[in-house]
């Protein structure tokens, strides 16, 4: 058993810590004062400034098939750059992303939806959960019902990530209302001046999701998704395409809170010692690194079976539990550990502290995450024993 990167995925690594030191951590000030100002901390203009930079050096597409000019790169190589951008709170992604669910569109659908969402000429957002849809999103009722060669889209989506901004969405609408979520569900590529509109949801984050309202809203067959009816199949693939991806970028968050944590109870003095010598501080950093470690191998685990092409389904629910757990209590005991300052907007612990709670809700909750393991383990699909069998 050999623990350590390779070569090339030191040297990828490397660069991404870098970039992330050098490009990224010196605008925190300035991304913290714009979003307290309820403005978007990265403007589009900054963020694809800093994309063409990284993409210079070959960073683009990070995931994407070499054959659309992406880098390719598996799993376990994402894992470690995700991390290295979860080091800071700014919503940097590298460009040259799209939806894996894209790459079932036809050629044609190809040419106006996957490529421009490439360059970053388009934006997608992805619509399943609805107000009476969530965990089970076998219960969607948003419906679409065919008028000639036409569909007339009908319902309501809502806590859509890009919502507000995107210019298109892949949104799931019943078609068979007998056979819903087995073989009655479709997809729709659905242009914003095709008659849908969003909604601001305010939330505790820094960056708002949106509902979707569609009100007959018509579109031709051509913006069909993959088959009629196979919908819901696209729906999975899109959820499960990198549940490891969350918690990487959460352990990234988490190593620099530590330090963080660690700088503060190195120069705090109370009582005339550092607090770094009073044992209860001692421990909360000590049960911080203890769990940071064993959520950067469960993390990399889950995406090494992602790049060996196993079912990875019930590593990744641990991986997402495990991530959004500790992360959760990381951010909360070095918010401690900085008392009252922890706890003002002159640092981000508070804004880590709002963000990582996502972690615990979106793409499958902490319930349904271990609704799947205990499944899996009581069904047998899964052993207690690990991969080591
Ligand atoms: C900021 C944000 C961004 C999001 N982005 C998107 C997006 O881009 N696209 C999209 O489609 N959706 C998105 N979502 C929706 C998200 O996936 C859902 O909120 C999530 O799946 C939970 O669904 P719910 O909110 O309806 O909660 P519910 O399903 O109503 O759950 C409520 C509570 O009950 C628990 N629960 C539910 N069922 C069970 C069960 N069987 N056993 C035990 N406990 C259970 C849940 O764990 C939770 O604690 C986003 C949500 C947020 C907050």
């Amino acid at each position: 058993m050999d623990f350590s990167l390779s070569e090339e995925e030191q040297s990828v690594r490397d660069w991404v810590r870098t970039f992330v030191r050098k490009e990224i951590q010196p605008l925190e000030q300035e991304v913290l004062r714009r979003e307290r100002a309820n403005q978007p901390g990265l403007t589009h203009d900054v963020l694809v400034e800093l994309q063409d930079k990284a993409k210079a050096s070959g960073f683009w597409g990070v995931q994407t098939p070499e054959e659309y000019g992406g880098m390719g790169l598996g799993a376990v190589m994402s894992a470690l750059l995700e991390a290295e951008l979860g080091r800071s709170f700014v919503q940097f992604r590298f460009g040259g992303y799209a939806d894996n669910i894209l790459y079932h569109a036809n050629d044609e659908q190809k040419q106006r939806y996957l490529l421009p969402t490439l360059s970053g000429e388009r934006r997608s957002c992805f619509a399943i959960t609805e107000p009476g849809a969530g965990s089970d999103a076998r219960a969607i009722r948003t419906s679409a019902r065919q008028d000639g060669t036409d569909w007339i889209i009908n319902g309501e989506k809502t806590f859509i990530t890009g919502g507000n901004e995107a210019d298109f969405t892949m949104v799931f609408a019943v078609t068979d209302k007998e056979k819903g979520a087995n073989g009655g569900v479709t997809c729709f590529l659905v242009d914003r001046d095709q008659g849908w509109r969003s909604e601001y949801i305010d939330t505790m984050g820094e960056w708002g999701p949106a509902a979707l309202v569609f009100e007959d809203v018509r579109v031709p067959k051509e913006n069909i998704l993959g088959e009629v009816g196979r919908g819901f199949e696209l729906a999975m693939k899109w959820i499960g395409r990198g549940r490891y991806m969350l918690p990487a970028r959460a352990l990234g968050a988490c190593e620099r809170l530590v330090e963080m944590a660690v700088e503060h109870a190195n120069t705090r003095v109370t009582f005339g010692e550092s607090i770094a010598n009073r044992q209860a501080i001692q421990w909360m950093i000590a049960d911080s690194a203890v769990e940071i470690e064993a959520l950067r191998w469960l993390v990399l685990h889950a995406a090494w079976v992602v790049d060996q092409g196993g079912d990875s389904r019930h590593v990744q629910s641990i991986a997402k539990l495990y991530g959004g757990q500790k992360a959760n209590e990381i951010v909360d005991r070095v918010l401690q550990i900085h008392g009252g300052m922890g706890y003002t907007r002159e640092l981000p612990v508070e804004r880590w502290y709002r963000e990582l709670r996502l972690l615990r809700i979106y793409e499958g909750t902490d319930e349904i995450q271990r609704r799947t393991i205990a499944r899996n383990i009581l069904k047998g699909h899964a052993s207690i024993s690990g991969t080591l069998g």
